[in-house]
């Protein structure tokens, strides 16, 4: 017989997040031919974004409207949510571990009485199982699960299973009225942007983050500068956090973000096990630090031993030659 995954689709500032389209390859990987991929996009005058989806296993894209979706509200995300699960009867709902997915997700499960598995960064088909890896102990070991029931509900984490192509397509959409909208306990007045960067951290490719070595608030210009010329995101330690270098909205770690970027370029940050818990699956790592002990450097493809304010410069420099 065949199934049907509802992918539930992130947006912003009027464009579908990356880790929707990679949502979308994780449900390819949990289905057979035949099989049935439904799209779930909710927000307020976002019904061209089903237009930006095109791909061969996506059979419909359900477009909810309204303004009580304008904002990530618990509340009416869910109830919308649960009228498009009852019309697409998914035997998996699968969302972006995102702070949107993290809160949602858990919700889902415990209306529709769904098995979860959280944080996935790999999806892999053994004879008629599907097998799903994610990190645990703050990236320390590894477990493989599966689902024994359905439905299910699964994250996964940005960065880590490969994206469908983003093209624009002509897929079947079906406009579903946000039919009984609920008595909201709370609303959102205001969103009040506190980050600067350009690229979204936790869906960066290259992330250059910053430590206590660098300072000052004038040190993270540098590394701000690579990144803008790479087309990454600048990320930070706690320590650079707490002494007020640069904004918590920053942090990497095991009390802030979570990163799997293709390059993470460590500068003046010592490697502290809380640090490394938010970025330790970066496929290469590179650190730069003055001093040749530091435990980074551990976890490290490549390493410089050297001041930051020299190297990340050099670099900088190096990149700008190569990329004219
Ligand atoms: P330091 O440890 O002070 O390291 C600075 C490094 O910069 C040193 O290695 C030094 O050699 C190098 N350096 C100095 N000057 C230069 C220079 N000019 N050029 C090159 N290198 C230079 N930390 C996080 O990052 N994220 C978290 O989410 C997090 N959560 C935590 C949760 C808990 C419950 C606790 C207890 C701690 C947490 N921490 C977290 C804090 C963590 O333990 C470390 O204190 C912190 O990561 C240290 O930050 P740092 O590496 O920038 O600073």
């Amino acid at each position: 017989m065949s199934k049907t995954i509802l992918v539930i689709a992130e947006h912003s500032d009027g464009k579908l997040r990356q880790v929707s389209y990679e949502a979308i390859q994780a449900a390819k990987l949990c289905t057979k031919k035949g099989d049935n991929i439904h799209i779930a996009i909710l927000g307020y005058q976002i019904t061209e974004l089903a237009n930006s989806i095109s791909d061969e296993s996506i059979e419909k894209i359900y477009v909810m409207d309204h303004p009580d979706l304008e904002q990530y509200n618990p509340e009416s995300y869910v109830a919308g949510v649960n009228q498009l699960v009852e019309l697409s009867s998914p035997e998996g709902i699968v969302l972006g571990h995102t702070a949107i997915g993290r809160d949602l997700a858990p919700i889902i499960s415990a209306s529709h009485d769904a098995g979860q598995i959280s944080d996935v960064i790999k999806i892999e088909t053994l004879e008629n199982e599907v097998l799903f890896t994610r990190p645990i102990y703050a990236g320390k070991a590894f477990e493989t699960k599966k689902f024994c029931s359905t439905p299910w509900v699964l994250t996964i984490r940005p960065n880590n299973i490969d994206t469908i192509e983003i093209k624009n397509g002509s897929i079947a959409i079906e406009k579903v009225e946000y039919s009984n909208p609920i008595s909201l306990r709370a609303t959102i007045q205001q969103v009040v942007r506190n980050t600067s960067g350009k690229v979204d951290l936790s869906e960066a490719k290259i992330v250059v983050a910053g430590g206590r070595g660098v300072k000052s608030q004038e040190g993270f210009k540098p590394l701000q500068e690579l990144a803008d010329l790479l087309g990454g995101a600048v990320g930070a330690s706690r320590g650079a956090c707490d002494a007020d270098y640069c904004d918590y909205s920053l942090q990497i770690g095991q009390t802030g973000k979570v990163v799997t970027p293709e390059i993470y370029i460590a500068c003046g940050i010592s490697g502290a096990i809380q640090h490394v818990a938010g970025m330790s699956q970066s496929k290469v790592i590179i650190a730069i630090n003055k001093d040749r002990d530091a435990p980074i450097f551990k976890i490290a493809d490549f390493g410089i031993v050297g001041d930051l304010f020299t190297v990340v410069p050099m670099l900088t420099e190096e990149f700008k030659q190569v990329l004219a």
